[in-house]
């Protein structure tokens, strides 16, 4: 995933910007194969790509925020 320059967000600080903003640093091989990367501005590794399929809409993070920081009850 983000090998292309695609929009990305952030739902913990629920910021939205570019993955050229990324360093190869934020970029975490995991044993799946999959990428975890890390948020440029919150250090956590909550970002997720446009090609995820998710329209990356403030409203979007502000829900995905809610949904996995505030309801864990
Ligand atoms: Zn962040």
């Amino acid at each position: 995933m983000l090998k292309q320059t695609q929009i990305c967000g952030c739902f913990y600080c629920q910021k939205i910007f570019s993955s050229s903003e990324l360093q190869v640093e934020d970029f975490i091989p995991e044993q799946d194969g999959e990428e975890t990367v890390w948020c440029p501005y919150c250090g956590i590794d909550s970002v997720i790509g446009e090609q995820s399929g998710y329209a990356l809409t403030p409203e979007f993070l502000a829900r995905m925020n809610q949904y996995w920081f505030y309801s864990k009850d």
